[in-house]
């Protein structure tokens, strides 16, 4: 597909970021080229504009850029799953572990109703932990989550095997 290698050229690696040793997957170049960034969101409307989704889920903050132009485009609602004490209502929390140690992540209180169908989006997979916090948040409310979505999955982390079975599809890997 002519789009994926576009999007594949438009993706920036950065050696050693934020620390010796990690090579850094940037999508801030990818936002820098207007039809690799549409094609990006496109492929993900394609994929879910049919499958009855009501929330689309994005994770702070890179989840935050991809989320809501899907959800625009399937007529879903956007939910920001966020870093502790940023959001203003009653929220509840889920807590994650880190290379070292954990944080946490945060969903309001009432922003998805019991049995609604979620997509959950951020812009990279690397150990799973993040996507991992979010599906649980979303289960704890009752939603039904369908699938989780990233730009990008660094299969040799196995991220894919923490998500408790859910289906991850990504666009480079
Ligand atoms: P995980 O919880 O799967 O280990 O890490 C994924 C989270 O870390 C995502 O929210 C993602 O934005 C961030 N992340 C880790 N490594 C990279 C990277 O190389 N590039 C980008 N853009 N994000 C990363």
């Amino acid at each position: 597909d002519d789009r994926i290698s576009r999007i594949t050229s438009a993706i920036r690696v950065i050696p050693d970021f934020p620390k010796p040793g990690i090579l850094f997957q940037d999508i801030t170049t990818l936002l820098l080229d207007p039809v690799a960034f549409k094609d990006t969101i496109d492929l993900f409307v394609e994929r879910y504009k049919d499958k009855e989704i009501s929330v689309v889920a994005g994770v702070e903050a890179r989840g935050f850029i991809f989320g809501p132009p899907i959800a625009l485009a399937i007529g879903a609602k956007f939910v920001p799953m966020r870093k502790p004490n940023k959001l203003p209502g009653a929220v509840i929390s889920e807590e994650y572990s880190l290379e070292y140690g954990t944080d946490k992540m945060e969903m309001h209180v009432g922003a998805v109703q019991e049995g609604e169908r979620a997509l959950v989006i951020d812009d990279l997979i690397a150990t799973g932990g993040t996507l991992r916090a979010a599906i649980s948040l979303l289960e704890r409310v009752k939603a039904n989550v369908v699938e989780c979505a990233c730009v990008i999955e660094l299969p040799e982390l196995k991220g894919r095997e923490r998500l408790g079975g859910k289906p991850l599809f990504v666009l480079v890997s």
